[in-house]
C-alpha cells in the first residue's frame, strides 16, 4: 500500500516513511492512495477484543511495512482498554434501546486521543534504528493531545515529549494532566492562546538550523499515525453491531480538526457497517456552514465550553476533499450540526435524567444532535462518540449536574503527581533555547 499527499506534490510513499514524516513534504496531508475494502466475512461478524479488529482494519495498510508480522502485537499494546457500546436511556418516546454512546475515554488520560497516540508511539518505537539520536515530538495542544502524546511516550527509550499548551485556557484538570509528567517530558504552559502555541511549533520545527542540531518531529493530528488508528474502534463497534442486529449503526462525531470523524468515514468506506455519520461542532461552525452548501470559510477560533473543538480551520478538511469527486458529493456523504455553549449548558444538566449519563462539554454537543433527530423523528439506531471522561472536566460539569463526578483510576493517578510546567513566553527564540537546553 502506497500513500500520496492531498496536494499531489509527493511520490508515492511507504507507510513506514509517512508515519515518521508525519505531514508530507508538499505540505499536504498522506493519504492511503487506494482505500482497502475488506472482506465481508471481517467486516460483518463479531469480533472479541478491539484489539483483534485493529489488526484485522490495519493489515492492508502494513503489507509491505516492517512492522507487518509485529502488527498483532503492537495493536494489543496500544489498544489495551475497552472502547464499550453503552445504551442510553430513552426520553420516553421510545424503548430506549437504539440510543447509545462510544465511550472511548477509558484510557490513560480519558480522551479517544489516547488510542491513536499509543499506536503512533508503539509504530515510531518499533521503527527506530537502536543507535539514532533522540527524537523530540513538540506537540502545541489545546488540551488533550499533549497528555495523550505525553502519556504515550513517557519514558519511552529514545524520545522526548515538548508539550506547548495555552495558559489558562485549558480547565485545571487538563492543565494537571498536562504537567504531571515529568522524566523525558517537558510542559510549557504560553503565555497566549493556542494559536500562538501552534505557530511557535511551526516555527521550531521549520527551522532548519535547529532540525540540524537535534532531531525534532510532531504528532498533531493530521499525522497519519494519528489517523489510521482511529478506524479500530468504528470498526469494531460497527461490525459488533452488525453481527448482533443485522443492521448498520449510524454516528454522531463531536468534531475540531475533524481527524476521527475522518477516520470514521474511513473505517465506512472500507466496508464496516456505519449508516449515516453526523458531525457536532460547537460555536465554531465553519463545517455546519459548508455542508449547509455555504463556502468553506475558515474563521479566527472561538472559545468555548468544548475547548478542544475550538477550531476555526479544521485541518483534516483537505482529507475529506480528497476522497470526493466535488464539494457536491461531500455535502451528500455528510452533515454537520453546531451547539452554541447555553445548549451545551443545557444538555448536560438534562442528560442524567433524560439519558441516563453525565457527559464532558464535547460529549454533549453529540447529545444535542441525537436529540434534534429524535425530535425530527428519526428511529435508526444512532450512538453519539464520547470524546472525553466528564471528570475532566469537573469544573464546568459537576455545577450542572449538581454532584460531584468520580474520577477514573487512571485520571486520579496522573492528578496525584506533582506538576512540572514551566512558563514560556510567546517567543520564537525563547522556545528555540529551551529546546537546545534541554
Ligand atoms: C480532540 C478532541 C475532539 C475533536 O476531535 P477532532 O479529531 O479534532 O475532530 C473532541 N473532543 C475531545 C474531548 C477531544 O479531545
Amino acid at each position: 500500500m502506497r500513500f500520496v499527499s492531498t496536494r499531489g506534490g509527493t511520490p508515492p510513499t511507504g507507510i513506514d516513511a509517512a508515519l515518521i514524516a508525519g505531514l508530507a513534504p508538499d505540505g499536504g496531508l498522506y493519504v492511503p492512495a487506494t482505500v482497502p475494502v475488506l472482506d465481508p466475512a471481517i467486516t460483518r461478524t463479531a469480533s472479541p477484543t478491539l484489539a483483534a479488529t485493529a489488526a484485522q482494519a490495519l493489515a492492508p495498510y502494513f503489507g509491505d511495512s516492517a512492522l507487518r508480522e509485529a502488527l498483532p502485537a503492537l495493536c494489543a499494546r496500544a489498544y489495551a482498554f475497552d472502547a464499550p457500546l453503552r445504551p442510553l436511556r430513552g426520553d420516553g418516546n421510545d424503548d430506549g434501546g437504539d440510543d447509545f454512546l462510544l465511550e472511548l475515554f477509558h484510557g490513560p488520560t480519558a480522551a479517544f486521543k489516547d488510542y491513536a497516540a499509543r499506536f503512533l508511539a508503539e509504530c515510531l518505537s518499533a521503527l527506530r534504528a537502536a543507535d539514532a539520536p533522540t527524537t523530540t515530538i513538540l506537540v502545541a495542544t489545546s488540551g488533550d493531545t499533549g497528555a495523550a502524546v505525553a502519556g504515550a511516550f513517557h519514558r519511552r527509550p529514545g524520545f522526548a515529549v515538548v508539550i506547548l499548551y495555552p495558559d489558562g485556557r485549558v480547565s485545571p484538570r487538563q492543565a494537571h494532566g498536562l504537567e504531571c509528567w515529568g522524566d523525558n517530558v517537558r510542559t510549557f504552559r504560553v503565555a497566549g492562546t493556542f494559536d500562538d502555541c501552534q505557530r511557535m511549533a511551526k516555527a521550531a520545527l521549520s527551522d532548519r538550523d535547529l532540525r540540524e542540531r537535534m532531531a525534532l518531529t510532531s504528532a498533531n493530528s493530521i499525522s497519519l499515525g494519528r489517523l489510521l488508528p482511529q478506524v479500530a474502534y468504528y470498526a469494531h463497534t460497527a461490525r459488533n453491531f452488525f453481527a448482533a442486529r443485522g443492521e448498520a449503526l449510524d454516528l454522531i462525531v463531536p468534531t475540531g480538526n475533524l481527524g476521527n470523524a475522518a477516520a470514521a468515514l474511513l473505517a465506512q468506506r472500507m466496508g464496516f457497517p456505519i449508516g449515516d455519520i453526523v458531525l457536532a461542532t460547537n460555536a465554531n461552525d465553519v463545517l455546519p456552514r459548508f455542508f449547509a452548501g455555504g463556502d468553506y470559510a475558515p474563521e479566527a477560533t472561538k472559545a468555548t465550553l468544548a475547548n478542544a473543538m475550538d477550531v476555526g480551520a479544521p485541518s483534516n478538511f483537505e482529507r475529506l476533499r480528497h476522497w470526493f469527486a466535488d464539494d457536491a458529493a461531500l455535502r451528500a456523504a455528510l452533515r454537520a450540526e453546531a451547539v452554541d455553549d447555553a445548549t451545551i449548558r443545557a444538555t448536560i444538566a438534562a442528560a442524567p435524567a433524560r439519558h441516563g449519563v453525565v457527559p464532558c462539554p464535547h460529549t454533549a454537543c453529540g447529545l444535542h444532535v441525537l436529540e434534534r433527530l429524535r425530535a425530527d423523528g428519526d428511529a435508526r439506531p444512532w450512538a453519539v462518540v464520547a470524546t472525553a471522561h466528564p471528570a475532566k472536566f469537573d469544573s464546568i460539569v459537576e455545577p450542572l449536574v449538581g454532584h460531584a463526578v468520580e474520577v477514573p483510576p487512571a485520571l486520579a493517578e496522573g492528578l496525584a503527581r506533582p506538576a512540572h510546567g514551566e512558563p514560556l513566553a510567546v517567543d520564537d527564540a525563547a522556545l528555540r533555547a529551551r529546546l537546545l537546553d534541554g
